[in-house]
């Protein structure tokens, strides 16, 4: 049959467009119009590994669609299963990047933790994806196909919620990440609730008011991991570009609830006094504290606050009218923070690599 539908691939597009690139192609091949939302489905709603697995279609359909739309995998690198029930999956691209995603189970919810992209460029100090520097963006597919083929794999792992906290800043993706939050929300999508999506950033303001401009309410998540800004600039050099007073600024503008992750480092920023200044802060934000314990394995040379120290930080918080969390740690005993499995991956390749001789 003809040319390509479009040089992307149907995955990459919004699902309403990817619609249109099937109708049109099912008009022009005279085929009955009912088809249009048969195919259109297995791409997120009811989606298929291949469309000969779409046994609903003809055998000839089958074979032109997988010319005409081909559905492009990521390969599940490794999969590792927590004591806690949380899965880490590591995927590789078909260039050879890697990026991974993290399914937590909490009740009846089941949040996905998404990368947007592979690596990061911002180098927080505390963050594996960082030290790793920036390797390219992902496109739309890699975005919302790490949510494809956890169904795939089991439909009864399906994301209940949906958050941009892999590997990765969402907000220097933003192309791709506008028209995966349309893949991820749309109903003939993947139809999971605007509120219950939460896109994280360290403060990119121009990527702060195109999420705002966005009719659904898509959540936001700021992370913020310091109360000053000289106390942000010793841990994020993004600080320089977009400071703490304009990131505030542009939360407000957001209009909608927000969170602030803040990361507890030991000595760096877990004082009363840093307690003090971000429940300020929180308060005029209208904001949820996210508190996340450091995970060791991104900061080797960083120390977590000690428990005792969360408690009494996060105490100081509540007592002072902030909603604090303090988020338990998930699959800590399968490195599961951003980037963390892809740098252990290819440590223990290095590691083979010598052990082999090959590089001496
Ligand atoms: N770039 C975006 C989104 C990805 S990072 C952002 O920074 O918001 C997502 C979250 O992982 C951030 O809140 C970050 O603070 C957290 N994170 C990174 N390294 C961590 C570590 N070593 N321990 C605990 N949380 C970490
Ligand atoms: Fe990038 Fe976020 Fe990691 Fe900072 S915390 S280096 S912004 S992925």
């Amino acid at each position: 049959m003809s040319q390509t539908a479009t040089p992307s691939g149907a995955l990459d597009l919004t699902p309403a467009a990817a619609r249109d690139a099937i109708g049109r192609w099912i008009a022009e091949h005279g085929l009955p119009r009912y088809r249009t939302d048969q195919v259109a489905r297995r791409l997120w709603e009811a989606p298929v590994a291949s469309w000969n697995d779409a046994t609903e279609l003809p055998a000839a359909l089958r074979v032109a669609l997988e010319h005409e739309f081909p559905l492009p995998r990521l390969r599940a690198e490794t999969v590792e299963v927590s004591q806690d029930g949380t899965q880490k999956f590591l995927w590789r691209l078909d260039d050879g990047e890697a990026v991974e995603s993290v399914l937590i189970p909490s009740g009846a919810r089941r949040t996905l933790c998404i990368s947007s992209q592979a690596g990061c460029a911002l180098g927080c100090v505390f963050c594996a994806t960082g030290r790793m520097g920036f390797r390219r963006n992902l496109t739309p597919f890699e975005i919302a196909g790490q949510v494809r083929e956890i169904i795939l794999r089991n439909p009864a792992d399906k994301p209940t919620n949906v958050v941009y906290m892999g590997m990765g800043e969402p907000l220097l993706n933003w192309p791709a990440v506008d028209v995966s939050l349309s893949i991820l929300n749309a109903p003939e999508g993947l139809g999971i609730g605007a509120r219950h999506i939460t896109v994280s950033t360290v403060g990119i303001i121009p990527g702060m008011e195109k999420l705002a401009a966005r009719p659904e309410q898509f959540r936001l998540a700021i992370s913020l991991h310091a109360p000053t800004p000289d106390r942000r600039l010793a841990i994020m050099p993004i600080q320089k570009k977009y400071g703490l007073d304009a990131v505030l600024a542009a939360a407000k503008a957001f209009r909608k609830r927000i969170t602030f992750e803040y990361v507890l480092i030991g000595g760096a920023n877990d004082t009363d006094a840093d307690a003090d200044q971000l429940a300020r802060l929180a308060r005029q934000a209208g904001a949820l504290v996210n508190l996340l314990p450091l995970h060791p394995g991104g900061a080797p040379d960083l120390h977590p606050t000690p428990p005792a120290r969360i408690r009494a930080f996060a105490d100081r918080l509540r007592n002072q009218g902030v909603e604090a969390v303090v988020r338990r740690s998930r699959g800590l005993d399968i490195n599961a923070a951003c980037g963390q499995l892809r740098v252990e991956m290819e440590a223990k390749r290095r590691q083979a690599r010598l052990a082999s001789g090959a590089e001496i």
